[in-house]
């Protein structure tokens, strides 16, 4: 008889799901070689041409998260290296379907390969052009998961994840994959519940399965206890939803009436399009990585997109984060190869090495600052002298901006604590305008456990006595200097973090839109003497 099975992961999106489980392969189909060089090069020409269509065809009616995912897949396509190879090899006498298979097994074994998270993310993204030219070459049928289904394999591709109807809900759950995948970013806008990092775990199409992608734990051929245990949590999870959303426009207050302001956390400019601004105290960070994900952007693209946010936002202020790459973030031309990224020229550290790059963010954002309440933080700050060389920079592009005759304006500059070396030792930032604390890294720097790592994921709470000493320690500071404490980290938005953060003295939070109507629910329940 078949034991039930249950596994831990990461959760990447936050939810309940059950279903029968849908195993990801991609079917292949078979493929009848013609053998003459010029007709298998002209097939696989064909179907590459097929490809992009399809995708442009999806990209017609996508919303933006979904349109960006396939730009990339079409700017991959377009690209006549990724099938040179192959075209090479249909020159040595392989057929189209062999060679193309050999040619993309190699690109994605790079990136699945890659020490940054990132580039393993987009490891999805070329599996799934692997497949859609492989089904046009074998006139093999796309492969779709039934309505309602828990999709679970090695990784899943954007374009799987598009294709498929989660209208009667469903869930994923990915052996591999990472918070950080085009995936993970869609399930979260979409609030589809979604697991990475699972062990491993014993299921065959079908079974059915349950998804608590609050806990982070996936349960095949559940038994009568497993079932009820998880009715339990997921309707208390529902109705704590519903009940939260009908609160979402209310100011948030602690059980025993201290006020705290939530603020949203955005990355896309258009990110703020499907946020009202009446039920946010404004946007506490707004990270501009984003922006680098195609390369360096001119100051009018940064400009634009800084408008964007601050214009929706009107007086509310808006934190806007200038550029961390590096880390799980590499920007291509900009971040360099390091054996330990996390430990790296990263963050600030890598703006003040490429002061060229980051003159361009800083004179949009000085541009931006005279539309709404703009603020600036640096990222992955230690020392001050990172702080006052950055100031200085600003200093120096608001001489020339104003010689120029360029309007500008120098917004409040702050910096983010995620650096433990500044949480234990506050007081060497005295001059800095606020804190706004990033407990995803000073959670992982202080417990030493990566935070894109599921083994050690453990490790990896903020409710650790030791995190919660240094955050009162800066709220402490901030207090008796005046100097305002936030927090825009994930914890920020978990519920069960909450209480701990508000104790450890913080009255601020910026979290992600989906979590916001919980956060304040959290909130509401909390009181600040336990
Ligand atoms: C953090 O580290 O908590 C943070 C908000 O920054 P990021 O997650 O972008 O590193
Ligand atoms: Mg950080």
């Amino acid at each position: 008889m078949f034991t039930p099975l249950s596994a831990k992961g990461i959760v990447a999106s936050v939810g309940y799901a059950s279903g029968p489980l849908f195993l990801i392969d991609a079917a292949t189909g078979t493929y009848v070689a013609n053998g003459a060089p010029d007709t298998e090069a002209a097939r696989l020409h064909a179907a590459i041409a097929q490809a992009r269509a399809e995708v442009a065809t999806l990209m017609s009616s996508a919303d933006d998260d979904s349109a960006l995912i396939l730009e990339f897949q079409m700017a991959m396509m377009e690209d006549e290296s990724l099938a040179a190879p192959a075209f090479a090899a249909i020159g040595g006498g392989n057929d189209a379907a062999n060679a193309w298979i050999a040619a993309l097994n190699k690109e994605i074994d790079g990136y699945d390969t890659a020490e940054d998270s990132y580039f393993r993310a987009r490891g999805a993204d070329l599996r799934d052009i692997h497949d859609r030219v492989l089904r046009a070459l074998t006139g093999a049928a796309a492969l779709r998961a039934p309505a309602g289904a828990v999709l679970f394999g090695r990784d899943l591709s954007p374009t799987q994840f598009l294709a498929t109807d989660w209208a009667k809900g469903g869930g994923i759950v990915l052996l591999r994959g990472s918070t950080t995948s085009h995936v993970a970013m869609l399930a979260r806008a979409r609030g589809i519940p979604m697991l990475v990092g699972v062990g491993d775990l014993q299921a065959a199409n079908d079974h059915f399965v349950l998804v608590d992608a609050e806990h982070g734990k996936v349960t095949v051929l559940p038994d009568a206890a497993e079932r009820h245990e998880f009715l339990k949590a997921s309707t208390a999870h529902l109705q704590l939803m519903n009940l939260a959303r009908t609160q979402m426009g209310e100011p948030a207050v602690t059980a025993d009436g201290a006020a705290i302001e939530v603020l949203v956390n955005v990355a896309e400019p258009t990110d703020v399009d499907r946020i009202d601004p009446e039920i946010c105290a404004g946007v506490g960070l707004m990270r501009t990585e984003f922006l680098f994900n195609h390369g360096l952007p001119d100051e009018e693209t940064q400009y634009a997109a800084y408008r964007h946010v601050l214009a929706w936002a009107g007086n509310r202020p808006v934190t806007i984060r200038t550029v961390d790459a590096g880390g799980d973030k590499p920007v291509r031309g900009f971040t360099v190869e390091e054996t330990n990224p996390f430990l790296g020229l990263r963050g600030i550290r890598l703006s003040l090495s490429r002061p060229e790059v980051f003159r361009v963010q800083i004179r949009a954002l000085l541009r931006a600052a005279v539309i709404g309440n703009l603020k600036v933080m640096f990222p992955m700050i230690s020392l001050a002298s990172e702080y006052a060389a950055a100031k200085a920079l600003f200093d120096e592009e608001t001489a020339a901006l104003a010689a120029a005759g360029v309007p500008h304006k120098m917004p409040p500059l702050g910096i983010m604590v995620e650096v433990p070396a500044v949480a234990i030792a506050p007081e060497a930032f005295a001059d800095v305008a606020f804190f706004s604390i990033g407990s995803n890294d000073l959670t992982q720097y202080v417990m030493a456990a990566g935070r894109d790592n599921g083994a050690v994921a453990a490790l990896s709470d903020v409710r650790h006595p030791a995190i919660l000493a240094l955050i009162e320690k800066v709220t402490r500071y901030g207090a008796a200097n005046d100097i305002s404490v936030s927090l825009c980290g994930d914890a920020g938005g978990d519920p069960q973090a909450i209480p701990f953060l508000l104790r450890a003295g913080l009255r601020q939070l910026s979290v992600a839109p989906a979590q916001l109507p919980l956060a304040k629910a959290a909130i509401a329940r909390a009181s600040l003497h336990g």
